[in-house]
């Protein structure tokens, strides 16, 4: 059975309607009323998803409005599902580990110290966001979001491995519908501020080859019309001098400076056309969460600066079978390396601990995110 239809099947089931596969690749539907208005369809219907079609039946695929339909259907509900992983699917051992989190972890003007490695539990949480982005094209797409909700580092990786895990375990029988909030999970507040940060930098990487193309058709644009523009400038710029080499009178001038003078605005006037037609706006709407909660192989650390030292602790999730990773605290980007500031021991990229190009002294861009703390020098682009 395609997903789609058994998606299909299972939501039309769950809402009341009487459900039988056909072939090829196909249901029949008798649906209730409240159905019938959502996906509107009459009380009795076939649909097909394959290259083949039952008969008298109406395709469905995700490309069409059923995605729309669906939602209608279903409204807010489904938007938070959670699920309980017991056991540890692929333990690592202690030394790998302490391998990994020294070669993944590393800070350029700081040390750490390894604690207490322990097995514990961590909460991810799973955001899946639709994007769609518009300028003279546009472009949808869907941005995936985890983050361990015990020390705010990312899992991207985890997105995937995670989705596949439960579609091959068929996990939904394992899944609570408790809407209770656990131990480990961040509260609304705290999630949507750091998403809001953490979506700008990726949805940014996500779209760049979108932008990329973009910025070459409105340069293309632009050269064309500088090219027209610069001809047309030229022959009126040659007739006016022609003009005034034979000695004509003023007035006749005047009309080829005006026109010459035309000609500038227009470009000017175009060009602005082309800025707003190549602006890009960029949409960003939740869709879902899956919460998800998982044994973990846990370091707890010490970041050493100076004189003073910060707790925290990264998680090895055997799941992605992989550690996680700290946004940078200034800019919310994923750095390689980290620098700690001296003042709160953030966690920053070196970029969000570079000199301020005003007065040339180091800044931390997390404890001082709008200006310099010593010149008040304004951050471009914040
Ligand atoms: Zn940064
Ligand atoms: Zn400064
Ligand atoms: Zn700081």
């Amino acid at each position: 059975m395609s997903d789609l239809r058994e998606l299909l099947a299972r939501t039309l089931a769950a809402e009341g309607a009487l459900v039988e596969p056909i072939e090829p690749d196909g249901l029949e539907i008798m649906a209730p009323p409240h159905v019938q208005q959502a996906l509107a369809l009459p009380e009795w219907s076939r649909v097909g998803f394959g290259p083949e079609l039952p008969e008298q039946a109406a395709r469905v695929s995700f490309e069409s409005d059923w995605a729309e339909r669906l939602e209608r259907l279903l409204g807010e509900r489904g938007r938070l599902a959670r699920v309980f992983f017991q056991e540890r699917p692929y333990p690592i051992p202690q030394q790998e580990f302490e391998k990994i989190v020294r070669r993944e972890f590393v800070l350029q003007n700081a040390t750490f110290r390894i604690g207490q490695v322990e097995e514990a539990r961590a909460c991810y949480l799973l955001l899946v966001f639709h994007v769609t982005a518009s300028s003279d094209e546009k472009r949808e797409d869907l941005a995936h979001l985890c983050i361990n909700e015990s020390n705010g580092a990312l899992a991207d990786g985890l997105a995937g491995p995670l989705l596949s895990h439960l579609r091959a375990e068929h996990y939904s029988e394992g899944m609570l519908q408790n809407d209770a909030v656990p131990a480990g999970a961040c509260a609304a507040q705290q999630i949507r501020t750091g998403t809001a940060g953490l979506l700008i930098p990726k949805i940014r990487f996500q779209l760049s080859p979108f932008l990329a193309g973009m910025e070459r058709r409105m340069a293309r644009d632009l050269e064309r019309l500088h090219v027209y523009h610069s001809d047309l400038r030229r022959e009126a710029a040659k007739r006016l001098a022609e003009r005034i080499r034979k000695g004509a009178n003023t007035d006749v001038q005047r009309v080829d400076q005006m026109r010459l003078e035309a000609i500038e605005r227009e470009y000017h006037a175009k060009v602005a056309d082309l800025t707003r037609k190549y602006a890009m706006s960029v949409e960003v709407r939740f869709l879902q969460a899956l919460r998800a909660d998982m044994p973990v192989r846990r370091a707890d650390l010490a970041v050493l600066r100076r004189k003073g030292s910060r707790q925290t602790h990264l998680d090895w999730s055997p799941i992605a079978k992989r550690l996680d990773h700290f946004p940078c605290e200034g800019c919310w980007t994923l750095p390689r390396i980290y620098c700690v500031c001296d003042d709160r021991l953030h966690l920053i990229c070196p970029s969000c601990l570079s000199a301020c190009p005003s007065c040339g002294k180091e800044s931390c861009r997390a404890c001082n995110p709008v200006k310099c703390s010593k010149c008040s020098h304004p951050w471009s682009g914040r």
